[in-house]
């Protein structure tokens, strides 16, 4: 019997905006119930609604609806810490013990704090307050747009690592190569923490067209000349997207990852469409 033990398998949900959101949003958690997840993990991009009612809401819904331990993102650039405390209070209360602390985007519009100007002043500040949360830390295998270089990131991951995450979850990327370099480096300067890679499947022209800007990341010329071969039938480039996101998945295991984090679209339909052709990789 092998000792080694598999990666683990966890998904992103969002806040819903409207009743026809929620509603897919549901099905995608009744839908994720089956795939036992490690954790799901919450976003926080809704900026109409407050934290409380957005994420802890939706937080409260996935230990409802699925059973399984929650992650909720928590945005550090506008946040005071008084408002962190509070929110650390909920999630107590709630039974929430995992976090992504994330500076998030910086709005031109919108000054920012001047409680945490660093995801890594919001993770340490955690640390120190309530050590017996479980923080986890964005990397970036493209390195983050706002860096000078890729090494000047690594050497701020690794200030957020030092700062108490025991996890590091990445942006998406459609390159394993990339990602391999990246969990290279990173082993070269002791981050030897677990590094979930995040996989978000193309299955839109819409989408393909926005990655790069919204991620920073590069579709590979193999990748584009798939999906050029189908850019006119959007059914067979859904099927070219979910084919390719099996692939980089198996490709990653094989590689020894320890973890996928699977980003849902709230789309119950490709959580199924995945979880079907790679559940055997995540099996104890
Ligand atoms: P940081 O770690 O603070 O890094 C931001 C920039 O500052 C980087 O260029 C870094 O190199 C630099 N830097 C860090 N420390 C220092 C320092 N001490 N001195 C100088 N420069 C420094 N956004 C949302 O709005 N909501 C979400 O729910 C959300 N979820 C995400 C989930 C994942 C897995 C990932 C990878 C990203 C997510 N984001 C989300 C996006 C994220 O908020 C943005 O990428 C944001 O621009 C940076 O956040 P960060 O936590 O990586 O910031």
């Amino acid at each position: 019997m092998s000792s080694i033990q598999p990666p683990t398998l966890s998904f992103e949900v969002f806040p819903p905006q409207s009743p026809a959101d929620r509603a897919a949003l549901l099905t995608t958690l009744d839908q994720l119930r089956g795939c036992h997840p490690a954790f799901v993990s919450v976003t926080y991009t809704n900026h109409q609604l407050d934290y409380e009612q957005a994420t802890l809401g939706l937080a409260q819904t996935v230990q409802a609806r699925v059973g399984c331990p929650v992650m909720v993102h928590l945005l550090a650039a506008y946040t005071s810490k008084t408002q962190v405390s509070r929110i650390l209070a909920d999630l107590e209360s709630l039974g929430v013990t995992q976090i992504l602390g994330l500076r998030g985007d910086l709005d031109p519009g919108q000054t920012p704090g001047a409680d945490f100007p660093h995801a890594s002043d919001l993770i340490r500040f955690i640390k120190a307050r309530n050590p017996q949360f479980r923080l986890a830390g964005a990397g970036y295998p493209a390195g983050h747009p706002e860096s000078p270089t890729r090494e000047a990131d690594l050497a701020h991951l690794q200030e957020k690592v030092a700062a108490g995450c025991d996890r590091v979850m990445t942006q998406v990327f459609y390159d394993n190569q990339q990602f391999d370099r990246f969990r290279a480096d990173c082993a070269a300067r002791d981050i030897t923490v677990p590094i979930l890679a995040g996989i978000l499947p193309i299955l839109s022209r819409q989408q393909a067209l926005r990655v790069e800007t919204d991620f920073g990341a590069r579709l590979p010329q193999p990748l584009r000349t798939r999906l050029d071969r189908v850019w006119d039938d959007p059914v067979a480039f859904r099927a070219v997207g979910l084919d390719y996101a099996v692939e980089q998945i198996n490709d990653l295991v094989a590689h020894g990852v320890a973890g996928i984090h699977l980003f849902t679209l709230n789309q119950a339909s490709t959580v199924a469409a995945i979880y079907a052709r790679t559940a055997a990789l995540f099996e104890k």
